[in-house]
């Protein structure tokens, strides 16, 4: 995986890379913070049940 150099981990509903200045992490919108969507994971936050908003726009 070396094309990967440089990637972070990052699910569809991170803004940014984990440890990106300017952001941190929120409770997924989607799953509401339980990671999962019935009995599945939940695909927005990758089944961690946070997602990575930026924080120092307004
Ligand atoms: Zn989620």
């Amino acid at each position: 995986m070396s094309s990967d150099d440089g990637k972070r981990r990052m699910n569809p509903g991170d803004e940014a890379p984990a440890g990106t200045p300017g952001t941190g992490e929120d409770l997924c919108p989607v799953c509401k913070g339980t990671g999962r969507i019935g009995h599945r994971d939940c695909e927005n936050c990758g089944g961690t049940g946070r997602v990575i908003r930026g924080i120092g726009g307004a």
